[in-house]
């Protein structure tokens, strides 16, 4: 009988769908992994066992998994986690049998034992798709890290709100709330590690609340920016869970980056409620205008669906003239796709797939061209830019990101983590160059 190999002589790769939330699973699936001695492949190719953390917030990107999983090499251990595994269960072993084992969104604590019992031909462990209520922490420490100067910290989970289209509450269940002692010490380790910016995830990030500590999401923001933090994030914010006093900390603290990602969904108070949002028009832009009128330099971005069951032109007109209203830094735009479990799916669709595509283009130009007016009242304005890489495309040229997150093409020497202080030369609608001069 040939030798065991012990678990140090295997490799893992983890491949990536969807939010940032999946982005901080699968560095703490990594994490956990290389400490219990599994070693990280580059390729897929050299890989004993492959991680597949999927995303089913639309059926499309959901469908590509499928695709993905026929082109991984033969001979390999397969792994599906995250949405798609979680909504899907064990059925999707039938149809793609090449699947080992389906891992649901709350048992990646469990990455190290499920991944020896398939590598020792254990078959896969049971329960890998059950909930759980309390929050747990994966890692001591987080060892595998995408970025050396930005991290992602989690402090919720899940979802209570049921939005008419969205499946998330099936896939992450309900919220829980990381303890604030647990946030706290992960934001010091990762301070003296040099991490530069931090920022702060889940699916509904101002619900948090540690009730034994007596803080809410505000008192959390206030006890850590006063941490030498240079830029704090937080993502993503839900606009029915606004707390006015937010206002006020985010004008005495410079350090909690203008930028905040506050999802509209549409223009129409009528489609809000449709969809089971828990705010108006008129109460989300007053939130705006509150923000707008106390910090110079806020800026917001947003999440839109177009085609939702049931909107009219009129409601479409509406999103459109949010957007010029207020004049986000981005928007991410999705054609509305029926996803199960939810109440929506059950609703009659009017549109065609190709008008909902005509509304989704048109959303896209008109926010384009706000961007490119906004880029282009910046140029000659000073910014202060992280630089995160080198060009992969031209040498000598440099990548980075201002505080409202647009990406600076920089010409120059930097290294990477740097703050830089550069100007603005030239403006498009997707980024922005930075001429020589710098200080
Ligand atoms: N919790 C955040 C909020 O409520 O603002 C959003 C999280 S969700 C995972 C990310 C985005 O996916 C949503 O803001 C929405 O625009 C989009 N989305 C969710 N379900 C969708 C669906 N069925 N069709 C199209 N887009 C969808
Ligand atoms: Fe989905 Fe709505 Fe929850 Fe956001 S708030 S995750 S859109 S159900």
């Amino acid at each position: 009988m040939p030798p065991m190999k012990s678990v140090s002589e295997h490799t893992f790769h983890i491949t990536t769908f969807g939010c940032q939330m999946n982005v901080n699973d699968s560095e703490k699936m990594c994490s956990l992994l290389c400490e219990a001695g599994w070693r990280w492949a580059d390729q897929v190719a050299d890989a004993d066992l492959v991680i597949i953390n999927s995303c089913a917030v639309r059926e499309k990107p959901a469908q590509k998994i499928f695709s993905y999983i026929g082109r991984i090499p033969k001979g390999k251990r397969i792994v599906l986690a995250g949405c798609v595994a979680q909504s899907g269960g064990e059925a999707l072993q039938k149809r793609q049998p090449r699947i080992d084992a389906v891992v649901g969104t709350h048992q990646y604590h469990r990455i190290v034992e499920i991944a020896s019992a398939l590598i020792f031909e254990e078959g896969s462990p049971d329960n890998l798709l059950d909930f759980s209520g309390e929050w747990r922490e994966l890692v001591p420490s987080m060892t595998s890290r995408s970025s050396a100067f930005s991290a992602f910290v989690s402090i919720m989970e899940g979802c209570n709100n049921f939005c008419a289209y969205c499946i998330v509450p099936y896939t992450r269940s309900r919220e829980k709330f990381r303890p604030y002692p647990a946030i706290e010490a992960e934001v010091r380790d990762l301070l003296e590690k040099g991490v530069k910016e931090i920022v702060l995830l889940g699916q509904n990030v101002n619900s948090w609340r540690d009730d034994s500590a007596g803080m809410d999401f505000v008192a959390l923001l206030d006890r850590l920016s006063a941490m030498p933090i240079f830029w704090l994030r937080f993502v993503t914010s839900y606009p029915g869970y606004f707390a006015a006093k937010l206002v006020d900390l985010m004008a005495e603290r410079p350090n909690i980056a203008r930028l905040m990602h506050f999802p509209a969904q549409s223009g129409s108070t009528r489609l809000l409620k449709m969809m089971n949002r828990r705010y108006t028009r008129s109460q989300y832009l007053d939130i705006i205008e509150r923000f707008y009128r106390k910090i110079p330099g806020m800026e917001f971005s947003s999440d839109f669906i177009c085609g939702y069951p049931g909107e009219t032109d009129f409601d479409h007109q509406l999103t459109l003239s949010l957007l010029e209203k207020v004049r986000y830094q981005s928007v991410f735009s999705f054609v509305y796709s029926p996803r199960p479990n939810t109440r929506a799916s059950i609703l009659r669709e009017r549109l065609t797939l190709e008008e909902k595509k005509a509304r989704l283009q048109e959303l896209q130009a008109v926010q384009a061209g706000i961007q490119l007016k906004k880029h282009r009242e910046m140029v000659g304005s000073r910014q202060r830019v992280l630089v995160t890489t080198a060009h992969p495309k031209s040498e000598g040229e440099w990548i980075g990101r201002t505080e409202q997150l647009r990406v600076v093409n920089l010409s120059g020497r930097f290294v990477p983590g740097e703050i830089a202080e550069v100007i603005i030369s030239s403006a498009g609608p997707h980024s922005l160059r930075s001429g020589p001069a710098r200080t």
